[in-house]
């Protein structure tokens, strides 16, 4: 049986059209689901549904949302691939670089492995040895971009994924949750269907026995239709999802897969799982974006985020340089922005995090 089960007859205008829904729907659908469960993040499910009643909507700044580290971290991942996709050395030196200036910024959020990470590249490390010894889901939060851009090409795929990854986490729970990402990334562009070549492919990420038996775990749970949240309880996570890579990743792959042409329903039942709801509706709305593309997100939320330089518009602005780039045209090189700009911004965001902070002090508990 073959992997991917293409649509009969894609010409190659239809093929180009599709990788770029895929870029953009991934950048957009990262920046949406992250917007949308900033405001809840570290709530249970319990208190989560009586601080922010259905339906899911924006909430961080009024109706408006805006995004964390996870938007972040894939921006910079694709302007690193704008820079360079063939020379994995200059990719992970251009990543590096990034995150070392995005620190400076002084982002509200950042977790702890990662700034710890960044401050040794600070110190002169490596980003081959800049990784620290840490299972949690920073670098899966930064991979499903690079596997719709190697969506045909496993190989680069997973060495991009782990020049990502190494560079703040050495764990190998955090390196196979970003490789999965990918492969489930790459698997949403080509909008495949076989779930077994699927299953197949995650498997032969990693020998250890914690993901083999994961992968088990969704495909059982895949089999007998369970609900996004008994899964998320089975993985572990009674009330709330942690920032383990092993038990966000998996909620939020299995979210994506159960709805996979419809973002509205994986993002509403990935987040209503309460805890780390960013990440989680981060990578959820990244895979089904890649696969629905832009216009399959739901307009309110694309339109609702007030952001800067991460907003939906330069985020298809990377996206559409980064489908010329795989095309072999020559716009190669990454997107400028006005950076002091990021500052000001930063500025906001701390406020408005404050602010979230003092209305979560308060009732209903
Ligand atoms: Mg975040």
């Amino acid at each position: 049986m073959n992997a991917v089960i293409e649509e009969p007859v894609a010409t190659l205008t239809q093929l180009s059209q599709r990788r770029r829904d895929a870029l953009a729907g991934t950048l957009i659908g990262t920046a949406v689901g992250d917007a949308l469960g900033l405001p809840m993040e570290g709530l249970s499910a319990r208190r989560q549904q009586k601080l922010f009643p259905r339906p899911l909507r924006h909430r961080f700044l009024g109706r408006y949302g805006m995004v964390s580290d996870d938007t972040e971290h894939a921006f910079m991942v694709g302007q690193a691939l704008l820079e360079s996709s063939d020379d994995i050395l200059v990719f992970q030196r251009g990543l590096a670089r990034r995150l070392r200036w995005w620190l400076i910024a002084l982002p509200a959020g950042v977790g702890y492995a990662t700034l710890r990470a960044i401050l040794k590249l600070w110190l002169g490390l490596s980003p081959a040895r800049s990784g620290v010894v840490s299972a949690g889901n920073g670098p899966a939060m930064r991979s499903a971009l690079l596997g719709v851009y190697y969506a045909s090409d496993p190989v680069r795929r997973h060495q991009f994924v782990r020049a990502s990854a190494e560079i703040t986490h050495r764990d190998v729970r955090a390196e196979v949750a970003a490789l999965a990402v990918a492969e489930v990334g790459a698997w949403m562009a080509k909008r495949a269907e076989d779930l077994d070549a699927l299953w197949k492919s995650l498997a032969e990420l990693s020998t250890v026995t914690i993901w083999t038996d994961m992968v088990a775990t969704l495909r059982g749970a895949m089999t007998n239709q369970m609900s996004v949240a008994e899964f998320a309880r089975r993985v572990g996570a009674k009330d709330g999802v942690s920032g383990y890579a092993l038990q966000s990743v998996p909620v939020a792959i299995y979210s994506a897969l159960s709805h996979r042409n419809d973002f509205a329903k994986a993002m509403e039942e990935a987040i209503a799982c309460g805890g780390d709801t960013d990440t989680v509706g981060a990578i959820t709305g990244a895979l089904v974006g890649a696969r629905v593309g832009p216009t399959g997100i739901p307009h309110t939320w694309r339109q609702g985020i007030a952001e800067y330089p991460c907003s939906p518009a330069m985020l298809g602005r990377v996206a559409e340089k980064l489908a010329q780039h795989a095309e072999g045209e020559s716009a190669s090189g990454s997107l400028r922005y006005l950076w002091p700009i990021s500052l000001l911004r930063n500025l906001v965001f701390l406020f408005v995090v404050l602010a979230h902070a003092l209305r979560r002090s308060l009732p209903p508990y």
